[in-house]
């Protein structure tokens, strides 16, 4: 049985993370991405359900004391964390599955399922950071500012990934994260289980 390969994206907030995994997720129906509960406030355009479970502290916490999250952490003043049911179920159902998580997170999940693929984002430069993250329009400059100062802090982190990708030219970035995902299927151990009979065949003798 053939299950799904496990990703995790990390990059500072504002990098081009959720656009990019939006974009890759769109472009090919294998790949999905998971909806992580958070305790953070909705932001406009924000759907309950589709960018995060938006959930209050008391249910994070219930669901953390029943062992309900693979992962979780706090990151800024919010705690966010991945349902563990629905990654295991989604992976054995062979669909890859990508965790848009903080770097903390990422590590968690490495140290609990080694085979899992990291790959972190970083933008073209400190400005465009900040340049996209006030373009969003999302936050109040005093988040803004929290998030800067944070970011070097994460992208820190980029030496704990197996793949780098630098989002300068958006549809670029794109395509290299499209490359990964291809690449990884072509792995020898994850060919030998789906064309095993195929590999069989062509070594046989008559
Ligand atoms: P954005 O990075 O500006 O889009 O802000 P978000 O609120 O979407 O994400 C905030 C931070 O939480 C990011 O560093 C995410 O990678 C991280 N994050 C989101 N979901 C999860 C999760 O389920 N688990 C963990 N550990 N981190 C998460
Ligand atoms: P994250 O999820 O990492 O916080 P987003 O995907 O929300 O980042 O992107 C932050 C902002 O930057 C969005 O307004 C997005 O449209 C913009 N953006 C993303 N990638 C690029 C890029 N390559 N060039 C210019 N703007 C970008
Ligand atoms: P934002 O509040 O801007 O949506 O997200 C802030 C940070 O939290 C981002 O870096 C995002 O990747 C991270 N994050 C979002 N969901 C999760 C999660 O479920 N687990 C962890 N560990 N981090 C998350």
């Amino acid at each position: 049985m053939q299950t799904g390969t496990l990703y995790t994206v990390s990059a500072p907030s504002g990098a081009g993370k959720t656009s990019l995994v939006k974009a890759l997720v769109d472009s090919d129906s294998q790949v999905t991405v998971s909806v992580s509960h958070t305790t953070r406030a909705c932001r406009p355009g924000e759907e309950d359900g589709i960018n995060y479970h938006f959930v209050d502290r008391d249910t994070f916490i219930a669901m953390l004391d029943r062992n309900a999250f693979l992962e979780h952490a706090q990151v800024f003043d919010n705690f966010y964390g991945t349902s563990r049911d629905w990654v295991e179920e989604t992976l054995r159902s062979g669909r890859d599955v990508i965790l848009e998580i903080d770097w903390q997170g990422a590590a968690q999940v490495r140290r609990l399922l080694p085979d899992t693929v990291g790959i972190f984002i970083l933008p073209p430069s400190q400005q465009a950071l900040r340049e996209r993250l006030t373009g969003r329009g999302q936050d109040e400059e005093s988040v803004i500012e929290r998030r800067m100062e944070q970011a070097i802090d994460e992208m820190s982190h980029f030496v704990e990934a197996d793949y780098l990708v630098i989002n300068d030219d958006f549809q670029a970035a794109l395509r290299e994260l499209q490359s990964i995902v291809v690449a990884q299927r072509q792995r020898l151990q994850r060919q030998q289980l789906r064309h095993g009979p195929l590999l069989q065949a062509l070594l046989q003798r008559d």
